[in-house]
């Protein structure tokens, strides 16, 4: 996965990828979902954490089944963990029936007809069942899902279970959450009537989901964000750990007095003389041109100070006048997420989900995983 030139020996700034903390956190959503199974969304490389070890650290958990979105990242994660059960988000449309034969994939069937296609030329291999219920993204529609009611038979293969996904369940008064719920709940008891299996498992809970509480959570729950310390309900306490820290360090130290201005665009004019550190993370490394203009701040020396002017390709700045003449100077680290730098403030902050943060940061680290 990793880049040619990613690595300890090019790489200035250290991304900590906390293992044990992302058990526990796999471990307290089971708990908060027992009587389920707690599967993990591990789409989009881990959502930018690295599958090839996140993976792997679930599994040690207890997790066994994951769900990406491509069959791609299916084939990866295959390598990786031969014995898990995987499903493909995005179904046939993208990557056809051969790939998820060849590497033991299962597909989410998303349409009336992938799930032809699957009961055709599957060989009776186990598939979900996506049907929508508000969210109008995936899955099968209203007219799709009642012509499935009416016709059960084209389910000709082994179908693993049924699921669908809310669309506001980190806004938990949202009216759509139990409208969905019920609406799923009415399909699944009916599909399970059609087919003559009162067992068929169903599953509807993202992250967001399994904290609405035990009528959302049905046979399996999917959470992602919250395995990777994100904060399920954004206006609530995180009850996740932390799982991501990301540090760079300090290149050169500067005074800069007025009129002097910091950076492009001249946008930073201190007002008075003041101690500019420039850092060695910026854009390409996965750190939001918009987290600049001071708004945001790092942790140095224990002392939290404002990331000032805009963000570069490889560099940003901060002011460090707060701290102490000589406290600060080349090779001083620089907590930009993490400590007392957490993710839902930098996502609040920034105006971007912690989703966002977390899958845009990029290999350019040297990446640590804790165990
Ligand atoms: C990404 C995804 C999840 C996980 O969602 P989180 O909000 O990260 O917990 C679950 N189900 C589906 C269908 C998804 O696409």
């Amino acid at each position: 996965m990793a880049v040619p030139l990613s690595g300890a020996t090019l790489a200035g700034a250290t991304l900590t990828l906390d293992l044990v903390a992302l058990k526990e956190n796999y471990c307290l959503l089971a708990k908060t979902a027992a009587g389920a199974i707690t599967a993990a969304a591990v789409k989009a490389d881990a959502y930018g954490l690295g599958v090839a070890r996140v993976a792997p650290a679930l599994q040690a958990a207890g997790c066994r089944i994951f769900f990406v979105a491509h069959a791609a990242e299916g084939r990866l994660l295959r390598r990786v963990l031969p014995e898990a059960v995987i499903y493909v988000l995005h179904g046939l449309a993208n990557s056809g029936i051969s790939s998820c034969i060849e590497h033991d994939l299962r597909p989410v069937l998303n349409r009336l007809a992938e799930v032809d296609i699957w009961a055709r030329d599957g060989g009776g291999r186990p598939a979900a069942l996506h049907v929508d219920t508000g969210m109008n993204r995936l899955g099968l529609d209203d007219a799709e899902a009642a012509a499935l009611l009416a016709a059960p038979e084209r389910l000709a293969f082994d179908l693993a279970f049924v699921m669908s996904h809310l669309a506001c369940a980190d806004i938990p008064d949202h009216p759509l959450n139990q409208v969905q719920c019920e609406r799923f709940a009415a399909y699944g008891a009916a599909l399970r009537q059609a087919l003559g299996r009162p067992d068929l498992p169903l599953s509807l809970a993202n992250s967001a989901g399994i904290l609405l509480g035990p009528t959302y959570h049905f046979d399996l729950v999917r959470p992602g964000i919250a395995l990777y310390g994100g904060n399920p309900w954004s206006a609530r306490p995180n009850p996740m750990a932390p799982v991501v820290t990301l540090e760079g360090s300090v290149l050169q130290v500067r005074d800069v007095t007025p009129p002097a201005t910091v950076g492009y665009a001249a946008t930073y004019a201190p007002a008075r003389t003041a101690r500019i550190a420039t850092v060695d993370v910026g854009y390409a490394d996965g750190y939001p041109r918009a987290l600049g203009g001071g708004r945001v701040m790092a942790e140095l020396a224990g002392v939290r100070v404002p990331i000032v002017g805009r963000i570069s390709m490889d560099t940003l700045a901060l002011d460090v006048s707060a701290l102490p003449p000589g406290a600060v100077g080349p090779g001083t680290a620089v907590t930009l997420l993490g400590g007392a730098v957490a993710l839902d403030q930098l996502a609040e902050l920034s105006g971007f989900s912690s989703y966002e943060l977390l899958t845009a940061l990029s290999h350019r680290y040297n990446r640590v995983y804790k165990e």
